[in-house]
C-alpha cells in the first residue's frame, strides 16, 4: 500500500543524529534532502539524488534537525505561580513547598479544564518544535486526582509518568509514612494502567532515600519503569539510587560527588539536565561539561512546570546550557534531540533516519548552532510530526 510521500530538499543543514549518515555524533549532512512516506522517514541523502515524491518543500537552505524529545514536563495542572515568581525574583528561596500551591488549584478544576490546560501547553511547544513530550502526574496527590491526571495525560502523549510522590500530600503531613503506603497501594493500583513510568522527587523537604526506593520498586513490581527526580536542591542519594534501580534517567543532577557522575557514566542512566529550573529558581547550574567528559549520556529538557520552570522551549535550554553549562552547542542540540530519546528509551524518535518516524523542525536559520547563537528568537519554520505538517 501506498502512502503520501513528501521530498523536503534544499536542506542547508541536516543534522541527523546518525553518525552513519554524515559528519561527527549529530551525522550532519550538507545540501541534503529527506523523504517522509506516511509516518515515517524513507529517505536522506544528498538532495542531487533525492527521488521524486507527491509533493515538494523547498528548505531553501535551511536548517533541519529532529524534531524535540521534552523527556521532562509536569503539565497536567491548572493555575498559575506569577506571584511566588515574583516574590522569589525580588528576594525570597525557593522550597519545595509552593507545589501545594499547584495541588490546590489543580484539585479545584474540571476535567475539561485540565485536558484545555495541557493540550494548549502541548501545542505551545509543538510549534516550538517538541514533537514527543513527557508528562507527569503529581498536582493530585489523592488516589482520583493522580488517576484523572495520568488518563488525562495518555490522551495527549504516551509518555505518562506516575509522580503521586511528588510531595506529601497536605493531607499527611503529620504521616509521611501513611502518604508513601498509600503511594504504593492503592494509588499505584488506580494509576498503573494509565503510566508508563515511576517517578519519586527524591529530596529534602519531599522523599528521602528509603520512601523513594519504596515507591520506585512498587511501581518496578507493577511494571512501570522508573525515572527519579535526584540531586536538585541538596546533594542526596538520588543518583545512587536511580543507577542502582536501572532507571531510564536521573533528573536535575545539580548537586553530585564524583562519585554520582562516576556512577551514571557508568550506567545505562540518562543524565537529564533541566536548566529552566536553575534559571527560574535563580540557582547554581549542572554542569554539562563534567557528564560529558565523565562519559554519562546527557539530555536537556524543559522541567516545564507553573513553579520552578514554567518554559516549554527546548531552544532556550539549548541557549542556557551552552552559556552557562559548558556543553558546545552541537552537544546541546544532540542533547535535546536523541538525548531526550535515550531518557524515554525510544528509538523512533531523536534521529533522522531510513524509518524513524518524521518528526522534523526546519528552522528559520542555516545551522542547528543558531538555536544557542540567537537566544530568544523564533526560529521555528515548519514542524512536521509523524510525517504530518502541523507548523
Ligand atoms: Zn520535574
Amino acid at each position: 500500500m501506498s502512502t503520501r510521500t513528501t521530498l523536503i530538499t534544499g536542506i542547508g543543514s541536516l543534522v541527523t543524529n546518525d553518525p552513519g549518515q554524515g559528519t561527527g555524533p549529530l551525522g550532519l549532512l550538507t545540501d541534503a534532502a529527506v523523504v517522509i512516506d506516511g509516518d515515517r522517514v524513507a529517505w536522506v541523502g544528498p538532495a542531487a539524488q533525492a527521488p521524486a515524491a507527491d509533493e515538494r518543500v523547498d528548505a531553501e537552505g535551511r536548517a533541519l534537525l529532529p524534531g524535540f524529545v521534552d523527556s521532562h514536563a509536569h503539565l497536567v495542572f491548572a493555575g498559575d505561580r506569577t506571584a511566588e515568581f515574583n516574590a522569589r525574583m525580588s528576594g525570597q528561596s525557593y522550597t519545595a513547598g509552593g507545589i501545594r500551591t499547584t495541588v490546590a488549584a489543580t484539585r479545584a478544576a474540571s476535567d475539561a479544564e485540565l485536558d484545555a490546560n495541557l493540550a494548549g501547553f502541548v501545542r505551545e511547544a509543538l510549534r516550538q518544535g517538541t514533537t514527543t513530550i513527557e508528562c507527569k502526574s503529581g498536582y493530585g496527590l489523592t488516589v482520583a486526582d493522580e488517576a484523572r491526571a495520568l488518563r488525562i495525560a495518555a490522551k495527549h502523549t504516551p509518555e505518562t509518568t506516575y509522580l503521586g510522590a511528588h510531595i506529601v500530600a497536605p493531607e499527611y503531613a503529620e504521616d509521611p509514612a501513611g502518604y508513601v503506603d498509600l503511594v504504593t497501594g492503592e494509588m499505584l493500583d488506580a494509576c498503573a494502567p494509565h503510566a508508563r513510568w515511576v517517578d519519586v522527587f527524591c529530596e529534602k523537604g519531599a522523599f528521602d532515600g528509603d520512601q523513594a526506593r519504596a515507591v520506585l520498586t512498587a511501581g518496578i513490581e507493577r511494571g512501570l519503569t522508573p525515572r527519579v527526580h535526584a540531586n536538585q536542591l541538596t546533594y542526596g542519594p538520588g543518583v545512587q539510587l536511580a543507577v542502582e534501580l536501572g532507571a531510564a534517567s536521573a533528573d536535575h543532577c545539580t548537586h553530585l560527588t564524583d562519585e554520582d557522575v562516576a556512577a551514571l557514566a557508568g550506567s545505562a542512566t540518562v543524565a537529564t539536565l533541566l536548566p529552566g529550573a536553575e534559571f527560574s529558581t535563580r540557582a547554581e547550574y549542572p554542569s554539562g561539561r563534567r557528564l560529558l567528559d565523565a562519559g554519562a549520556v546527557v539530555a536537556l529538557s524543559t522541567d516545564c512546570n507553573p513553579g520552578s520552570s514554567f518554559t516549554s522551549s527546548m531552544a532556550f535550554c539549548i541557549a542556557v546550557a551552552v552559556r552557562e553549562m559548558g556543553m558546545t552547542p552541537d552537544e546541546a542540540v544532540w542533547a535535546a534531540t536523541a538525548g531526550g530519546a535515550h531518557a524515554l528509551r525510544r528509538s523512533d524518535v531523536g534521529t533522522i533516519a531510513v524509518g524513524s518516524r518524521a518528526d522534523l523542525l526546519l528552522l528559520d536559520a542555516p545551522s542547528h548552532v543558531h538555536l544557542a547563537y540567537r537566544p530568544g528568537v523564533p526560529l521555528t519554520a515548519a514542524v512536521w510530526r509523524a510525517g504530518v505538517r502541523e507548523v
